[in-house]
């Protein structure tokens, strides 16, 4: 037979673009708009139905960035029209390749009750089925002209993403505005087609399914009148019955698909935009999950259903229907779809405990999976924060955006720091954002690469962030993939459904320890520095807040800020979400960040003020008192504690050198200080050894260019290290000398910026404090802090959730090459056996590290450099200009211990209050140092209980015992939802009223302590 393959191709493209798809709609008429424009911020819905209206035409502009306008549309349903579907079509100026990123609309009835929303890719609103002629239309939309950001020439600077500077050109035209039939049939055929097209270009050119499909599409396309499709159409689909009733292969991958719309919860658009963009994307799905009985839907973010619950509580009703008839399934158990590299412990877990706890209080579901599909990265203290939760599973996709390797499993089992290890899944399908496309569906199988052991995965699927959630075609096409030869199959299943049968299936899979570090994005460990910064103070505060409220409340009866505290904590862990935090979105969205962290700092600072002044008593009494927030005692104030601090002999020299320079001494480390400002040496006392590699000097800024192939403010690309410049030129170098410090004050220009760094020791710490202010007004640049330390090592520690994971100094693998930008959180930790080095931040995340081998000597040289700052300039075209304050340490002859005490110092300043108390004495006490406490808190059910969370800090094993300082009644082990532990747990006992507790490395256990009487 003659190959006519692509003669038939062609036709099917031509005649369904040309001909069918136009034949859904045969028939129009246009429908009378009215338009009145919000003169600033979105106004509540009764306002915008109230206001009066403008007239306004298909063709005419409209829509200010940012801005909110209310249309009206009416008409009448001709009276030949009666007894069919009649749909309002409402093109607000949509380009159709840009769900969730353009103009949206929320269709309202006249009386206020919301219908569905429009988006590029959901135009219509059903209008009356079966219609009566002569029946009126009248319909409102709330029209957000939300600019486009990331265009078809993607990452371009844009002054668009802040009203405050976007202006007032309108964005979009009135396309179309019509009342029309809808040919349900025609639509049939469309999907039909669509689905066996799609099916048939996904298989090979040999296999007998391919022909037997194109002669069916040939019959069907023989089927049609061009002039009448409407009236062929019956016959066009009868053709095609064989080939759409085929079953699939026994052997076909098993796609658990799952109606989903991933909102980013700020990203290009501010926050209060997401509010808008959950209630258009809920009321589309409620109102689908009504129209299709097979359809199930799922939400994830508790603080995205919070929201609606708070704004749109029309649309929230109809959701808490579907939830209670299972149908829209909550996901994931977490307040926002955090980061997780940079959120702290406690931060990650209180994620799951309001996420969790949101969902369990409203709708009586816990599940059981971390749905965090779209995240940069996950920790290795992950897996066993899931698991405290209560959850057992992972999901996300993220990892297949990999610059270089190709993960090799899609499910597998997951191994966290601790040993925890997670059932997790790869959606194959390689998005979140699936539309049920054949060349989607035949990815997901070709590329699942647990084939022969598994059959299972899972696609998300529907447009994402404002692009409406799942839209009927792809209901449709779902519907016809369910059993159909040479495809994966297709089912409507809940999350929980998918991983019960992918766990069963596969009882025995492979498993990735350590890490999942994303090869990509890895700026987002440092722009946006305010942001982060914010985080990081937040977090510190909060820390701070609830132990100094906990002392006084048993101690003094004083209220504790249960209120307070739940809300303050659910806006951090808002910002905690993985466009803020990681700085990637518009300059809107960091500008609000900075004033919303800055009214918690004060709400905070105010909060532990208090507390401290009531644990102190009067503040005119005689004695003062240094609060110690921090887990170990420090200027012999116990941790959790507070005291007066004996006066250390102060020691400390800041001595001019001969040749230039200065060198600092406190008796345990002397500093040398070049004419330069660079550290060429720092020398222990005690052992003599020296810190700095021989022929390096320390503390070295470095400017590199950093502009990045995509996605600025994102990424970095490992060509930025080619180039660069030492920042070595002086304005001037100061030393000072106090008995309880001495110091060197260096300051420099370079480009358009300023910076000034103070070297400090104190008397008494073996440390060398590095404060860095720097007035920053670079463009596309890369500011890194280099310390190149005289150390051999494989490998050094990062700190992380719960403990620190190890990443090797080398580069023989593709997959450490990779991570030539990399996660911290207070410190690394770099050592030989028995003597090593901590470096410690207060507030940077990024990092490298490097290993040379010098010639002079053959010894090893490892460079730690932290990351300062960047300056990309999308999509806030003005990332991080302006004055940034940082604060490192540099640690010599320190162990992990260290490295972790000093990274709770270095975050948590001692605070001096005046009262008439000696001393505070602390809650509770922990008797090694190794057990370390993360949260002290009164429980969340108010019930007076105390909640105290501890882990294993070191890596080891640790035995220790917890003494209160009030009669202990009981000591329960808990869940992070300070639920009781279920099953047995032999590491927490209560002996003679205290708990002794033994932990295996990095473990984490919560205790619930109930006060006796
Ligand atoms: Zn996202």
């Amino acid at each position: 037979m003659h190959d006519d393959r692509t003669l038939v191709e062609s036709r099917l493209k031509r005649v369904l673009d040309e001909r069918i798809r136009p034949a859904v709609y045969p028939e129009s008429v246009p429908l009378t708009v009215g338009i009145w424009t919000a003169p600033g911020e979105p106004v509540p819905v009764a306002e915008g139905l109230a206001a009066p209206r403008s007239p306004i035409a298909v063709g005419d502009a409209w829509g200010a960035p940012w801005g909110t306008s209310w249309l009206t549309v009416t008409g009448t349903v001709p009276q030949a029209w009666a007894g069919r579907t009649v749909e309002a079509l409402i093109d607000l100026g949509f380009d159709a390749n840009m769900p969730g990123f353009q103009c949206e609309g929320l269709v309202y009835r006249p009386d206020g009750t919301p219908v569905k929303g429009l988006n590029p890719q959901n135009q219509w609103v059903r209008a009356a089925s079966p219609a009566v002629g002569g029946e009126p239309v009248l319909l409102h939309v709330e029209a957000a002209s939300n600019p486009v950001i990331l265009d078809y020439h993607p990452f371009l600077p844009t002054e668009l993403g802040d009203k405050e500077t976007a202006g007032t050109e309108p964005q979009y035209k009135l396309t179309r505005m019509d009342l029309a039939v809808f040919d349900e049939t025609v639509w049939q055929l469309v999907i039909d087609l669509e689905v066996l097209g799609e099916l048939m270009a996904e298989l090979p050119v040999e296999s007998a399914r391919r022909w037997e499909i194109l002669r069916a599409v040939e019959r069907a396309l023989d089927a049609i009148d061009l002039q009448n499709v409407n009236k062929t159409a019956p016959q066009a689909r009868s053709a095609l019955n064989t080939v759409l009733s085929t079953p699939a292969a026994p052997s076909a991958h098993r796609i658990s698909a799952i109606g989903h719309a991933h909102i980013d919860s700020a990203w290009l658009w501010p926050l209060r935009e997401t509010v808008r963009k959950v209630a258009r994307t809920t009321a589309n799905m409620t109102a689908l999950l009504e129209d299709e009985p097979d359809f199930l839907y799922t939400m994830s973010q508790a603080q995205q259903f919070a929201w609606i619950k708070e704004h749109r509580p029309e649309v929230y009703a109809r959701v808490r229907k579907a939830v209670a008839d299972g149908r829209f399934v909550p996901a994931g158990g977490m307040w926002v779809e955090s980061d997780t590299n940079m959120p702290s412990s406690e931060a990650m877990a209180r994620q799951f405990v309001h996420g969790k706890r949101f969902f369990l209080d409203e709708f009586g579901v816990e599940n059981h999976e971390a749905w965090l599909p779209d995240t940069f990265g996950f920790t290795g203290g992950l897996p066993q924060i899931i698991r405290n939760a209560g959850s057992k599973w992972l999901l996300t996709q993220k990892i297949s955006w990999s610059q270089v390797n190709t993960f090799p499993h899609h499910t597998f089992l997951w191994e966290g720091i601790d040993g925890t290890r997670i059932f997790t899944h790869f959606p194959p399908v390689d998005t979140y954002n699936c539309s049920m496309k054949g060349s989607e569906i035949a990815h997901a199988a070709r590329n699942f690469k647990d084939k022969g052991v598994a059959r299972h995965s899972l696609a998300p699927t529907g447009w994402g962030d404002g692009g409406g959630g799942t839209t009927r075609e792809m209901v449709a096409k779902a519907a016809r993939l369910k059993d159909l030869e040479g495809s994966a199959t297709v089912r409507w299943e809940r999350p929980a459904e998918f991983f019960a049968k992918a766990e069963a299936e596969y009882p025995s899979p492979p498993v990735w320890v350590g890490e999942l570090y994303l090869e990509l994005h890895r700026a987002t460990l440092t722009s946006q520095a305010k942001t982060k910064q914010g985080n990081r103070r937040s977090e510190n505060l909060l820390r701070e807040a609830e132990l100094w409220c906990t002392t006084a409340t048993l101690r003094t009866g004083a209220a504790y800020p249960y209120e307070e505290l739940d809300r303050i904590w659910k806006t951090v862990l808002l910002h905690q979400f993985h466009d803020i935090l990681p700085g990637s979105s518009i300059a809107w969205v960091h500008r609000e960040a900075e004033a919303t962290y800055a009214a918690l700092a004060t709400e905070l600072e105010a909060l532990i003020g208090r507390a401290q002044q009531a644990l102190a008593g009067d503040a005119g009494g005689a004695h003062d008192l240094v609060f110690n927030a921090a887990p170990h005692e420090r200027s012999s104030v116990p941790a959790g504690g507070a005291a007066a601090t004996p006066t250390t002999p102060g020691n400390c020299t800041a001595t001019e050198r001969p040749e230039g320079g200065f060198t600092l001494h406190n008796g345990l480390l002397d500093v040398v200080v070049d004419t330069e400002g660079l550290i060429t040496s720092v020398t222990e006392v005690a052992s003599g050894r020296e810190t700095v590699a021989p022929g390096t000097r320390a503390n070295l800024l470095q400017l590199h260019p950093d502009f990045p192939n995509m996605w600025d403010a994102w990424d970095v690309d490992q060509f930025y290290r080619n180039t660069g410049t030492d920042l070595t030129d002086v304005d001037a170098i100061t030393a000072t000398t106090h008995p309880d410090r001495a110091s060197v004050r260096i300051e420099r220009s370079f480009g358009s910026s300023r910076v000034v760094q103070t070297l400090t020791l104190r008397a008494g710490e073996q440390r060398l404090d590095i404060d860095t202010e720097v007035d920053w007004h670079e463009t596309e640049k890369f500011l890194k802090a280099a310390f190149p330390l005289d150390l051999h090592t494989e490998r050094y520690a990062a700190e992380t959730q719960f403990g620190h994971l190890y990443r090797p100094t080398h580069t023989n693998t593709s997959w450490e090459a990779a991570k030539f930008e990399a996660c911290n959180h207070r410190f690394v930790h770099l050592d030989e056996p028995g003597w090593g080095v901590a470096l410690v931040t207060a507030s940077t995340y990024g990092h490298d590290v490097t290993r040379t081998v010098r010639d002079t000597d053959g010894g090893t040289t490892t460079t730690v450099r932290f990351s300062l700052l960047r300056a990309p300039r999308f999509p806030d075209p003005k990332t991080d200009q302006g004055l940034h304050r940082f604060h490192h340490a540099l640690v010599p002859g320190a162990t992990i211990a260290d490295a972790v005490r000093e990274g709770y110092r270095i975050g948590l300043p001692e605070r001096r209050v005046t009262g008439s108390e000696e001393t505070v004495a602390p809650l509770l006490t922990v008797d090694n140092d190794a057990i370390v406490v993360s949260a002290v808190k009164l429980a969340d059910d108010r019930s007076g209980d105390l909640i105290v969370r501890v882990y294993e800090a070191n890596g080891g094993r640790a035995r220790g015992r917890l003494t209160t300082s009030f009669p202990l009644a009981e000591a329960q082990p808990c869940d992070l939802l300070e639920r009781p532990w279920e099953g047995t747990r032999g590491d927490v006992t209560l002996t003679e009223g205290a708990v002794d507790l033994t932990l295996r490395p990095f473990e984490l256990v919560t205790v619930r302590l109930s006060t006796q009487g």
